[in-house]
């Protein structure tokens, strides 16, 4: 059985030049460059909880990066380092080969270097530290939103929850909308180019991991705020639409979590600027509604009607 420090050797050392030092020494060294604040992060993942332990390991090393680039990806910053601490029952040299798989690939394509870590015996358990940076005093932050403001979705939502469902409570979804929910709860895709991309346009950010209306709560909670949303306007994944009932769509729609979509606020007078920086980003945003003065959100139907929201988003101790 190999010892721990041939574990990492093996799978987790590889080149790091955007650190002074990497793996190997008690700490990595790094050196933001000047005029970039950092921006750290960390989110843990945790078999049975997030993932269930038979999952394949190449997708959970893609999103247990993932969640954490898009943790980034909301302050707008540029993701540069990461930290890797692993708690795993047992040294299994395959699954370790395909979750650094995972891992690495998605950490190439964002150019991340992984400068240390831990790693010790446990229930499974997989936790990122990431670093970014972001220049100095222009980090997207939860707390800037402004009455007036437009509010704005990336992507579409509701995808992973219904694949969760899907795993969990066998429903019948048929493809393709079945392929497409279990990509987004398997292998997400941070919106790092888009969160750069409205660093000066956006006023708010946040990403979508507990559902629209926790994530978009704590944007009006931070920024003193409430708003307005038009119930017909939000994007819908694709799976949503013919093959479940339509109370489990509503709720993964405006409850689900995993999607890691952004959702930020954007004055109106930039509405041109934000498409083109989701054009230049390769990522759909909608507008779905208007920030305002008075607290709360009301979500409004096709009729003009105000619906009656029960849903909430996913909290792990309520
Ligand atoms: P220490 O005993 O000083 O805490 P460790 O023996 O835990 O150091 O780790 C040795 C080196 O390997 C350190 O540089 C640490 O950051 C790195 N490391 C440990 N586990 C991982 C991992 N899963 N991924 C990346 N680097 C790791
Ligand atoms: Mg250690």
């Amino acid at each position: 059985m190999p010892s721990e420090f041939e574990l990492i050797a093996r799978h987790f050392t590889r080149p790091s030049p955007a650190a002074l030092l990497g793996v190997g020494d008690d700490a990595a060294l790094l050196r933001p460059r000047p005029g970039f604040d950092l921006a750290i992060s960390t989110d843990m993942l945790v078999a049975g909880r997030h993932f269930f332990p038979d999952d394949d390991p190449r997708e959970l090393g893609h999103k247990t990066l993932a969640v954490n680039l898009s943790d980034l990806a909301a302050m707008g910053a540029t993701p540069r380092w990461a930290l890797l601490a692993l708690a795993l029952p047992e040294a299994d040299d395959a699954w370790l080969a395909r979750f650094s798989d995972g891992f690495f690939g998605l950490a190439a394509r964002h150019g991340v270097d992984l400068i240390g870590g831990d790693t010790t015996r446990g229930p499974l358990n997989l936790c990122v530290t990431i670093l970014g940076e972001v220049p100095a005093g222009g980090a997207l932050r939860r707390d800037g939103a402004r009455p007036g403001d437009d509010i704005w979705i990336s992507g579409e939502l509701g995808g992973a929850a219904l694949g969760l469902h899907h795993l969990r409570d066998g429903l019948c979804l048929a493809d393709p909308g079945r392929t497409a929910c279990l990509a987004r709860l398997h292998a997400p895709e941070p919106r790092v180019a888009l969160g750069q991309a409205l660093i000066g346009l956006a006023n708010a950010a946040i990403d979508i991991s507990d559902g629209l209306l926790a994530d978009l709560g704590h944007i009006l909670e931070c920024s003193g705020c409430g708003a307005e949303m038009a119930f017909d306007l939000l994007p819908r994944a694709s799976g949503l639409a013919g093959s479940c009932d339509p109370a489990l769509a509503r709720r993964c729609l405006l409850a689900g979590g995993d999607d890691y979509e952004l959702c930020f606020t954007a004055p109106s007078a930039r509405r041109e600027a934000v498409e083109q920086a989701a054009g230049q980003a390769h990522v759909g945003v909608t507008r779905v509604g208007v920030i305002k003065s008075e607290p709360g959100l009301r979500v409004f139907g096709a009729a003009g009607e105000v619906l009656d929201i029960e849903e909430r988003g996913y909290d792990h101790f309520s």
